[in-house]
């Protein structure tokens, strides 16, 4: 049976503040009923089945409602919960949840509720980390993703290994506890099943990549000497104004980022110029340090360099830094290069002023970002999920290698038991309170 802890009852709205058709007030806890009733003109609420009243005031009516009332451990929370559908205009809503905060409720916190359903064991801390990716999801690809973490995808992989790795130490508890009875288990066994453990955590891990850019879009970064025309190249892109272009060098002097629609999320981030050496103030030089930042975290890159003065040398030495990442090669300024020779081989050239070279500059970008962008992946990890997974295949490679020297079992078991705790942290089974409310306050109100 689940203990259903006990909470005051809370409140929120749960639909966005504006207009529309249906607004949707949210009230979860002990007193949920009781408040209800106070408000309603319907004296008789059964669970599971949709009412449908009026919201009052005492004499004065607040709105024409649906009522679904749910009965503990029956709702979303675990708890009594009741929703109220109004109508959807802000002083609706507003006054209804006022209404319940008058009769006793108080109002939720960010993920409160979704909060209450983790701590009564309605959902798993990964589905309830899921049911925030569905909500702020930047494509319908990775909303489809995160319903199937929601639907358990990851919980359940997680439970497996994590069986897998109790029977084994359990067998190794045995061995140290009854050593009469129960023999120790094998080193051979301990290196085969340490090593099938990590495979299946890798086979995790290996989504990382493609989870991290299904969940953000992909990034693609305008890097170039200063003055080569990336602000240019990045409002073309953009069609927008939104960094500032003058002829004197270095004025990118932060990283200027944007929603750019290339079929698949992505965010186009304009650079201050890649630098070495000569005179750079101090907002440049952090900005020029951005820019190496930035590229370490781009998944793809522009590399831009000026048409009529060629590839120079610091062009090359940028071209070093960007090369073994996926980039194509932009000279900018063909208007003002007559001669110009190709040095670099597929350069497309483009001219932010005639707009040359652009249309084909676009198709080229979303054809490669497409074929680089993964449709799904069978796993979709945050990061904090991904540390917990890379932190339980540290410990679980500290045991791999203890087995292979026959160290003592219970030394063995201690690296066991911390890959276990690990991946209890996934799924929420053990995690402190700072955690937990780190992970909830990212959630909105009313969810
Ligand atoms: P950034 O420092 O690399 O961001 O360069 P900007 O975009 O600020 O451009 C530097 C200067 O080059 C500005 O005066 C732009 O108007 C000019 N510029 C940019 N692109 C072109 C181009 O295709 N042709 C010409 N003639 N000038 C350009």
């Amino acid at each position: 049976m689940n203990i259903i802890q006990e909470f005051e009852t809370i409140a929120a709205i749960s639909t966005p503040l504006g207009t529309g058709g249906v607004g949707v007030i949210r009230i979860s806890g002990d007193k949920s009923f009781e408040i209800a009733k106070k408000i309603l003109d319907i004296k008789n609420l059964t669970p599971g089945k949709i009412c449908h009243g009026w919201v009052v005031d005492g004499n004065t009516k607040i709105d024409e409602v649906i009522i679904l009332p749910f009965k503990n451990p029956n709702s979303y929370t675990g708890e009594d919960v009741i929703e109220i559908q109004c109508h959807g205009g802000v002083n609706v809503v507003k006054n209804i949840l006022d209404l319940t905060l008058k009769n006793g409720a108080r109002i939720a916190e960010r993920g409160e509720f979704t909060k209450r359903a983790f701590l009564n064991k309605k959902l798993d801390l990964s589905q309830a980390e899921a049911v925030d990716d569905l909500i702020h999801a930047k494509t319908s690809n990775f909303a489809i993703q995160s319903a199937r973490n929601l639907s358990g995808v990851l919980a359940k992989k997680i439970k497996e290994i994590k069986d897998g790795l109790f029977e084994t130490a359990s067998r190794i508890v045995a061995g140290i506890d009854f050593p009469e009875d129960v023999p120790e288990p094998e080193y051979s066994y301990l290196i085969e099943r340490f090593n099938n453990t990590i495979k299946e955590i890798d086979s995790i891990l290996d989504c990382a990549k493609s989870s991290d850019i299904l969940r953000q879009g992909i990034k693609v970064a305008i890097v170039g000497r200063p003055n080569v025309g990336k602000s240019s190249l990045f409002n073309a892109l953009l069609n927008i104004d939104r960094a500032i272009v003058t002829d004197i060098a270095g004025t990118t002097r932060d990283v200027i980022k944007e929603s750019l629609d290339l079929g698949v999320a992505a965010t186009l981030i304009d650079t201050a110029g890649i630098r070495e050496e000569g005179n750079i103030d101090k907002v440049e030089e952090i900005g020029i340090e951005y820019s190496k930042q930035s590229v370490k975290e781009a998944d793809f890159i522009l590399f831009l360099y000026d048409a009529k003065e060629g590839l120079t040398k610091d062009d090359k030495e940028i071209f070093e830094i960007i090369k073994n990442k996926p980039h194509l090669v932009i000279a900018n300024k063909i208007d003002l290069a007559n001669d110009f020779m190709e040095e670099l081989s597929n350069t497309i050239k483009i001219s932010t002023t005639t707009k040359e070279g652009l249309k084909l500059l676009q198709e080229t970008l979303k054809n490669n970002i497409c074929n680089f962008t993964p449709e799904e992946t069978e796993f979709i990890t945050n990061k904090r999920q991904q540390h917990c997974l890379e932190r339980s295949r540290e410990s679980l490679e500290r045991a791999l290698h203890a087995a292979k020297a026959e160290e003592l079992q219970d030394m063995i078991y201690i690296d066991v038991k911390s890959a276990l705790l690990s991946l209890e942290e996934i799924t929420g089974e053990v995690i402190n309170d700072d955690i937990l409310n780190n992970i909830f306050d990212h959630f909105c109100i009313g969810k």
